[in-house]
């Protein structure tokens, strides 16, 4: 059994390229790429401010507001359209056999049909088996991180996470990934209601089998209290 190394891009990339959630043409963009980018795109949306008539050239306070909306985007909220991260390392498991899980990776993301934020939390689980691969942790959370920064439907994007756990830890026993998220277009346009929470769950091997077992298990853990830190 050896280490591998995996370039998340190239292999775990499951949307059409170019949509909000796939990645963007010429993927992943050299810096000179991203300032041409935002450069057009503050252009673009002072255009933007200008059609609903808000004088924003004459206001001190939006005066620049539409570069670093521009900015926002290049480099924040669709960071993971234009910005490769570096390649996943996997590791032997060493004999563990039991459930590996990390819970409350926070996610940031923009929902494709109203471009307003979705905020929550990931929980994820997999099973390596006692001859299967595992990934350091914190590659969760930049798994997280590439797919929840940018455009997204919170049902595509637990597939989407939970499809490069599956390829990334090849051979594993099973894998669940928990997305808990609020939705700025649910809370703040349509129906304004505060602190409605979308909860989404993809399974597959153990988390689906007929005993429940290891399903039971990542449910239960994400119960446990954590030094008061409530989930
Ligand atoms: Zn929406």
């Amino acid at each position: 059994m050896e280490n591998k190394r995996r370039k998340v891009h190239e292999e775990l990339e499951v949307v059409r390229e170019g949509f909000a959630n796939g990645v963007a043409p010429g993927f992943p963009l050299s810096n000179d790429e991203k300032a041409d980018m935002i450069d057009k795109a503050e252009i673009a949306f002072g255009q933007f401010l200008d059609a609903l008539k808000c004088d924003w050239r004459n206001d001190p306070n939006s005066m620049e507001t539409p570069r670093r909306v521009a900015k926002a985007y290049v480099n924040d909220l669709w960071e993971g359209r234009y910005t490769a991260m570096s390649p996943i390392t996997s590791f032997p498991s060493d004999g563990y056999d039991g459930v590996i899980i990390e819970r409350n990776i926070p996610l940031t993301s923009m929902c494709s049909h109203h471009h307003q934020t979705i905020g929550g939390v990931v929980h994820i689980g997999y099973i390596s088996g006692e001859h299967g691969q595992v990934i350091g942790l914190s590659k969760l959370n930049r798994i997280v991180e590439l797919f929840g920064r940018r455009g997204a439907i919170q049902e595509q994007l637990t597939s989407a996470i939970h499809n490069a756990v599956d390829k990334i830890t090849e051979g594993n026993l099973g894998v669940i990934v928990t997305v808990v998220a609020s939705h700025s277009c649910v809370s703040c346009r349509g129906v304004k209601h505060q602190g409605a929470a979308m909860v989404t769950t993809k399974a597959s091997g153990a988390f689906r089998d007929d005993t429940n077992q290891a399903r039971k298990e990542f449910f239960d853990s994400l119960k446990i209290n954590n030094g008061g830190h409530q989930i």
